[in-house]
């Protein structure tokens, strides 16, 4: 982390889980548990239906809602879609882009990713932009090339003076749900080579002004270590966001001076 020029950033990723009961009882553990003072932003990005639960139920814990998901398209004859301003409109500020479940279950392209990052940051809101590798590239030792290519299609069009709005997730695809985790230096080093991307692309001020997550198998007792390394500002956090304990005890991982 480094506090001095960017946000520290923890965000729960519930994907297809919980109810809107279900929200409201996970609202009411959290009132009990949740730290006051915070170093970090805290999100939870939630299914579309349950985001108007979510947002009564969080609205007095600071925990922002996102989506976990959106449409590029403004409007019009898209059934079962949802717009980014549909979602600015119910109070959304953060949407979850390119997440590899998408990418592989849904057949998300690259160039979709891009389209829907224009439409987030044209709302207001912050994409949380979502790239990473299999375990066969990883092994190929094509990390580095995958990854710089997913981050500059992402961003291809995207103004300087929106990154700063951007949160980029490394999330290695073998490691979400997987309960493998990369080493912190592992996640380290590529979260390095993203800010090195971005540099190259706006220049020094810019990239190290975003926010860049970790994600995969993060737990209570792996955040501190990940968190320590410099260029990992935050956490995206599945499994371990649905239990109150260990996503406070994540949040008061990032919150340590
Ligand atoms: C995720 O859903 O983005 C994720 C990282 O999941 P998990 O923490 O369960 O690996």
């Amino acid at each position: 982390m480094n506090r001095r020029y960017r946000k520290t950033v923890i965000a729960g990723n519930w994907k297809m889980n919980m109810t809107a009961t279900e929200t409201k009882k996970f609202a009411e553990e959290m009132k009990k548990i949740m730290p006051r003072a915070k170093w970090c932003d805290t999100l939870i990005c939630v299914p579309a239906c349950n985001i108007s639960a979510a947002l009564r139920a969080f609205k007095d814990l600071r925990i922002s809602v996102g989506s976990e998901n959106v449409y590029f398209e403004e409007k019009g004859a898209y059934t079962g879609e949802i717009s980014a301003g549909m979602l600015r409109d119910l109070g959304v500020k953060y949407v979850i882009v390119g997440h590899s479940e998408r990418r592989e279950r849904f057949g998300e392209t690259d160039a979709g990713v891009n389209k829907k990052v224009h439409a987030v940051l044209a709302e207001g809101m912050s994409p949380i932009i979502c790239v990473g590798e299999s375990l066969e590239q990883r092994e190929m030792g094509v990390t580095g090339e995958w990854v710089t290519l997913q981050v500059k299609s992402a961003l291809h069009g995207v103004p300087a003076d929106k990154l700063r709005r951007c949160i980029v997730a490394y999330e290695p695809i073998w490691a979400i749900g997987t309960g493998k985790t990369a080493t912190a230096e592992q996640a380290g080093e590529v979260c390095g080579n993203i800010r090195a991307t971005i540099r190259a692309m706006y220049g020094a001020r810019v990239a190290r002004s975003v926010t860049i997550q970790y994600g995969g198998s993060m737990t209570p007792q792996n955040a501190a270590e990940l968190l320590a390394q410099p260029d990992i500002d935050g956490g995206l956090i599945g499994g371990a966001s649905l239990k109150p304990e260990q996503f406070v005890e994540i949040v008061n991982a990032a919150n340590q001076d």
